[in-house]
């Protein structure tokens, strides 16, 4: 029998970053600037981001990038990350697909995105800058931030969406223990903050809100840029290393899978672990089922339009194409804040609308329902961002055992629900709500989508 767990040793880790883009024969849109509608120059993104990282959000043909050497050196104190064989859930289900996870939840920050985190709060430190500010939904990008500043020596503000602030003080602590600034957003701290504020009093915030202020509070201070913790391809770059451990360990395991599944917010954990299996797949080598699982509440890529779309609500942010409910969409205040965006990573978005990719859509209620099987059968108490994954996983491997079929399928457990445990505690009181909008919910957010360009 196979381990329980599979781990790369330190000589095995990726020591270059994947970029997906390079075997993309169509690549993703190039982002725009919403004045001119033409193309976001280096120069002009500069102002906003990192140079080292605007040179990889505008790469689409450099196929590895080498990860500096500091940053391996912080990766080895939460990397490898394990590839687990799910034997429990597999009994518990009853199916003859061999199910197996690679769990990113094994760091404080709880989740994937401490990876991003890391090389970003690098890039900012070489470049001699003082601090980074960022946005965060559901802690969790926040949190990773935080502690690789803290690593690395930066200021970090970080604007944290209001909802998120108020049912989950304790991921505030976490990032303030870390030495970061954190505010509720919107906030009066910004021009754009107060001006959301007049329009829609008493809202509990949103991703695309807390972008707006926390680009301009970078834009506005010297010596500070703008992090973002999804979406973005520099992201999905980063992301790469669970991927291609994954990719690894399995190569050492003799076991190709069929099927690879993972929940998406804005993009940035699917799109890191598939990425070299994408790979493959493009260049025609192997093929794969792919499979983004998202919230019926906030379903961008299953009910979404495939659009030029600002990435905020303040319309500060340059322009994506990608799968979108629009920059005025409000989603209800589901559990899974991680997957409260209206958009969607352009990579995904021009794999999903090429049919190289499927998305399904789930209630929050029945997410949670395979979080309890889930957590029951193999010990690890999911996110509820990461359940989404479980619950099409479960999916899958029960019409394997209707079928028959010895699928393997491998997803991506993107973190912990340590901090979701209000969350939990309202499924266990069986008070949750599900809430799926209605198409005129959805023509709300979308009349806010900029004319298009001219093809
Ligand atoms: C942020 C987050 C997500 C969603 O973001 P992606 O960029 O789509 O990966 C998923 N799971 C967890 C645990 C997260 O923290």
């Amino acid at each position: 029998m196979e381990n329980y767990r599979t781990y790369l040793t330190e000589e095995e880790l990726p020591t270059h970053y994947y970029n997906l883009r390079a075997d993309m024969e169509k690549k993703p849109a190039p982002l725009l600037n919403p004045g001119t509608m033409q193309p976001m120059t280096a120069e002009e993104l500069e102002g906003v981001f990192c140079s080292e990282l605007v040179k990889q959000e505008l790469d689409n043909d450099t196929r590895f990038f080498e990860i500096p050497e500091e940053i391996r050196d912080y990766y080895k104190t939460f990397r490898p990350s394990p590839l687990v064989r799910a034997y429990n859930l597999e009994k518990v289900l009853g199916t003859p697909a061999k199910i197996y996870f690679k769990f990113e939840g094994n760091n404080t920050s709880g989740s994937h995105k401490l990876n991003s985190a890391a090389a970003q709060a690098y890039y900012a430190k070489k470049q001699g800058l003082k601090g980074v500010t960022t946005e965060t939904g559901a802690g969790q990008w926040g949190t990773a931030l935080s502690m690789a500043c803290a690593y690395f020596g930066l200021d970090c503000k970080v604007f944290m969406v209001k909802t998120s602030y108020e049912q989950k003080p304790f991921r505030r602590e976490v990032m303030r223990t870390y030495g970061a600034e954190v505010t509720a957003s919107p906030s009066d701290t910004t021009e754009v903050g107060k001006k959301i504020l007049a329009e829609f009093p008493g809202t509990g915030g949103s991703l695309g809100c807390a972008i707006s202020e926390a680009v301009e509070a970078a834009v506005t201070r010297e010596g500070y840029r703008y992090v973002l913790g999804s979406v973005l391809n520099q992201v999905l770059l980063h992301q790469s290393v669970i991927g291609l451990e994954a990719h690894k360990a399995l190569e050492k395991l003799g076991v190709t899978p069929d099927i690879i599944i993972g929940c998406t917010g804005g993009g940035s954990n699917l799109g890191g672990l598939i990425a070299p299996f994408m790979g493959e797949k493009l260049r025609g080598e192997k093929d794969y089922r792919i499979i983004g699982a998202e919230p019926a509440s906030c379903p961008s890529f299953t009910r979404g339009k495939y659009l030029y779309d600002f990435c905020d609500t303040g319309k500060v942010c340059p322009l994506a194409k990608m799968y979108t409910l629009g920059n005025g969409f409000m989603p209800s205040p589901i559990h899974a804040g991680g997957l409260r965006f209206h958009g969607m990573s352009t990579i995904l978005s021009e794999l999903y609308d090429q049919g190289l990719m499927e998305a399904v859509a789930y209630e929050q209620t029945e997410v949670f329902e395979a979080a309890e099987v889930f957590a029951r059968a193999e010990g690890i108490l999911p996110a509820p961002e990461s359940s989404h994954a479980i619950k099409a996983t479960i999916d899958e491997a029960l019409k394997c055992k209707e079928s028959g079929e010895e699928k393997v399928i491998l997803f991506g457990l993107s973190g912990t629900g340590y901090f979701d445990l209000l969350a939990y505690q309202q499924f266990n009181d069986g008070t949750m709500t599900d809430y799926i909008p209605t198409d005129e919910d959805l023509a709300k957010g979308l009349a806010f989508v900029p004319p298009q360009p001219e093809e």
